[in-house]
């Protein structure tokens, strides 16, 4: 079996660490010379609109996925009139648009907070007055790891987040006071099955997810897994889907979804029985999933701009290095560490201080 991927980055890396063992093979579409994917498999180098390439993927692939949410439309109409291609195109225009997606989400009753589309100052002014202050002023599209964002606390921020981000077309979401932010990773196979993994309990440092903990039993689960899959079966989904949400105490609001693996979903690999990397390849495949139950406790902390001392990180107990092999720069995700355990660890045992 050849699987493509469009995009060579660490999650299609993954993707292949975990399918090369099943005895799948790989071909990754980038632009980078140096993709970290790519000694994983042929690596096909250009622009994720470059026809000659996609159809040169479409002939060799057996089936065709993506490791990010902002692949050109006409890339993935390209090779599905070729190959299939999961998760489908409705899917990727769902999540690639914050006004779609949020609709998507009111249309199938998932609680969202409120939010108006903005494509000029008067709309700004006009949403402000309705959904009130504060309130988060966003890019529609292309926006990742809190990019594109503006935070409104007083009626004078309008005019500065007008200025840094009326370019593009905009919305405009209430603020959630939120108790802790969640996700929950789901799958559904070519034939509608769907699994969902425990909860991930997530902290972001500068926008950047910086921790997810593996939430065995959390009460909320049975809310989140009842959100994925109405999205699922709606998007009539195949492959792994996160869904991001504010957890308020009485409510659990939808803010985003993602198809394809998730960072919050990195602690699957050593945290349950099948990670999310071989489960989304199984799903794309046809074959049967694999268990989403977790093994343990497990909780993974992204490595930013420069890996640590990797003596010293392999000297804590229970811990699991995985470097992505790419180069070093302020606040570029490099490589990310699962600390496992059989038993409920402390928070205090999980702080890693990294
Ligand atoms: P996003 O790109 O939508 O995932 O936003 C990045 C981060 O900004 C989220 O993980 C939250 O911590 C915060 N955030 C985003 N939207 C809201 C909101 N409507 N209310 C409060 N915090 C938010």
């Amino acid at each position: 079996m050849i699987i493509g991927i469009v995009g060579g980055g660490q999650l299609a890396r993954m993707m292949a660490l975990a399918g090369i063992p099943l005895g799948m093979r790989f071909i990754f579409l980038d632009p980078a010379e140096d993709a970290c994917a790519a000694p994983l498999g042929e690596h096909l180098c250009g622009h994720y609109d470059n026809t000659e390439l996609l159809s040169t993927m479409a002939d060799k692939a057996d089936v065709v996925t993506y490791e990010f949410e902002n692949v050109p439309e006409s890339a993935i109409t390209f090779l599905a009139d070729k190959v299939d291609v999961y998760p489908a195109a409705q899917a990727l225009a769902t999540a690639r648009d914050r006004i779609h997606e949020k609709r998507v989400f009111q249309d199938l009753g998932i609680s969202t907070v409120p939010f108006a589309p903005v494509g000029s100052f008067d709309e700004l002014q006009d949403a402000v007055r309705s959904i009130g202050l504060p309130a988060i002023l966003k890019t529609r599209t292309m926006g990742y790891d809190g990019k594109g964002q503006f935070v409104l606390r007083h009626s004078d921020d309008l005019e500065s987040a007008w200025n840094q981000l009326g370019d593009a077309p905009l919305i405009l979401e209430g603020f959630a006071n939120f108790r802790r932010e969640i996700s929950v990773i789901s799958v559904r196979g070519r034939d509608g099955e769907m699994r969902f993994y425990p909860l991930s309990e997530n902290h972001h440092r500068d926008g950047i997810l910086h921790t997810a903990h593996s939430l065995p039993d959390d009460p909320e689960q049975s809310q989140a897994e009842d959100y994925a899959r109405r999205i699922m079966e709606k998007l009539d989904y195949v492959g792994v889907m996160a869904l991001e949400l504010f957890d308020t105490g009485d409510k659990l609001l939808a803010n985003e979804m993602a198809p394809r693996v998730h960072n919050s979903g990195h602690w699957t690999i050593e945290g349950a029985v099948t990670s999310q990397f071989e489960n989304h390849l199984r799903a794309v495949l046809g074959l049967p999933l694999g268990s989403t139950k977790a093994k343990g406790y497990a909780t993974m902390v992204n490595l930013i701009g420069t890996i640590p001392d990797t003596s010293q990180l392999l000297s804590e107990a229970g811990i699991h290095l995985h470097s992505y092999s790419k180069k070093p720069y302020p606040g570029r995700k490099v490589g990310h560490a699962t600390v496992w355990s059989a038993s409920k660890p402390t928070r205090q045992k999980f702080a890693l201080n990294l």
